[in-house]
């Protein structure tokens, strides 16, 4: 790599040994500040003869890290957060400084072929058969559009011209990440949402019932039904196999959104929750959820990855050179082409560690969940709302309002104490604890439990 000038060298073992610190301590909570402060204290960075590495390394580690929530700090509950291994985030350094090209075979064959062995895994995971194949992505987001552009080629493709100038509808259900309606929005599609039980899981006969209850020409636009294993605000896995036969008997795609909740297929505790899931045509679960991977990596698995070529690859005179034969082309299974080989870390670690390892690390979130449950249970002021299925806790606080938990929320951020941030369900305002760190432990529910009291 270039330097641009001769301080280059010495600017990058500086990077490196702060990227090992980092690493290797245990970092603060840390929060976002308003940008009049950052700008303040970080003063003019862009500049026409620069800064200096020093100087803009001093900056970022003083001023704008400090800025950003540590995703890896043990009381780090909202949203999902991540955990990667130190092997996954070293070795993502390492692809970074050889800029390894991993869209097309030709360039990147070294990088496509660990990235398809991380794959592999976890299509056998799933019980998906042998061709399986796929690509990583950046996100769950982009996973499950990709996995729907696909679904809809495939539609298209069959009806022979017949639904050429129609608009497709996706069957999904009203716990399903909202993603899927803006992959609906950008697909110019529409979401037909299936009512769920009582802890918000997605039923075949539901699914069915949804589909019968369509006029005939609506139920010829139906291209896709989309499950989700694990629904990110509850943790709660759908009925995989009574919505995938609900979707082969409508002839339409399935599709099983397991960005956050597919991670547990590797816990022997959990994996009867994803009966079903063999028959998916496509698949999604993002390694830098709970597979302990670092931002960003969704892994994007297609029963037949031979349609999602037909509908994703792109043809240019200066791009034929990639087509002359039969090569594994990440960029052909996804919406994308230039890509970083975001498998990799994931790749690196578990060659390291061994995939035992990883079913012990999920396993360990689970018992901490498990744990954390009982301990609500036990506690008189607060109430579980739901029992765990996978590793999120959703309860109240007895008597609190919708601004006595913001006020909270913001507090304990402040004091470096966790990052939670309420969540509701059935209209309730309420709090969720999600549970990704092998780090985390049952202390550190308690220490959240007891800033309720
Ligand atoms: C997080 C999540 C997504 C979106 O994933 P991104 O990586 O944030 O784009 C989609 N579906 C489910 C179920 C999720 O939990």
């Amino acid at each position: 790599m270039h330097s641009f000038d001769r301080r280059g060298k010495r600017l990058s073992w500086r990077i490196l040994s702060y990227a090992l610190r980092r690493m290797r301590t245990d970092p603060p909570l840390d929060h976002a500040e308003p940008v009049e402060t950052l700008r303040r204290r970080a003063g003019v960075t862009v500049t026409p003869e620069g800064i200096g590495g020093d100087e803009a390394l001093r900056i970022w580690q003083e001023v704008l890290a400090p800025a950003c929530i540590s995703v890896d700090h043990p009381r780090f509950f909202s949203y999902v957060p991540g955990a990667p291994s130190e092997a996954a985030g070293m070795f993502d350094v390492a692809i970074s400084a050889a800029n390894v090209y991993a869209g097309s075979w030709q360039e990147g064959a070294g990088a496509v072929f660990a990235e398809n062995e991380a794959l592999h895994w976890i299509a056998g995971l799933a019980g998906m058969p042998d061709g399986a194949g796929g690509v990583f992505v950046s996100g769950g987001t982009a996973g499950n559009l990709s996995a729907l552009i696909a679904a809809r080629w495939h539609w298209r493709h069959r009806g022979g011209g017949t639904h050429d100038r129609s608009r497709g509808i996706i069957v999904a259900s009203r716990a399903a990440h909202s993603s899927v309606a803006q992959a609906a929005r950008a697909m110019d599609a529409d979401v037909v949402l299936v009512d769920t039980d009582g802890r918000g899981r997605m039923e075949g006969a539901a699914t069915r019932a949804a589909i019968a209850a369509l006029p005939e020409d609506d139920a010829a636009r139906v291209f896709a039904v989309v499950a989700t294993a694990g629904t990110t605000n509850v943790g709660i896995v759908d009925d995989l196999e009574g919505v995938g036969a609900a979707a082969r008997e409508a002839g339409a795609w399935f599709h099983v959104d397991g960005a956050y909740g597919g991670a547990a297929l590797c816990a022997p505790s959990r994996r009867g929750l994803f009966a079903g899931i063999e028959h998916a045509d496509s698949f999604i679960v993002d390694p830098h959820k709970w597979l302990f991977a670092p931002f960003d990596s969704c892994a994007l698995l297609y029963r037949e990855p031979r349609i999602a070529r037909a509908a994703h690859t792109q043809h240019a005179e200066y791009l034929d050179a990639l087509h002359v034969n039969d090569d594994w082309n990440p960029s052909d299974y996804a919406h994308h082409l230039s890509r970083r080989p975001r498998g990799l870390p994931l790749w690196f670690s578990l060659a390291t560690h061994g995939t035992r390892a990883y079913t012990e690390a999920v396993e360990r979130t689970l018992a901490v969940t498990d744990a954390g449950a009982e301990l609500i249970r036990r506690a008189p002021h607060v109430e579980l709302i739901l029992e765990p299925e996978l590793s999120v806790l959703v309860f109240r606080r007895a008597g609190w309002t919708h601004e006595q938990y913001e006020e909270w929320s913001a507090r304990v951020l402040a004091a470096g104490i966790t990052f939670t941030v309420p969540t509701s369900w059935q209209g309730e305002t309420c709090l969720r604890l999600c549970i990704v760190n092998p780090e985390t432990t049952e202390a550190d529910i308690a220490l959240v439990l007891e800033t309720l009291e």
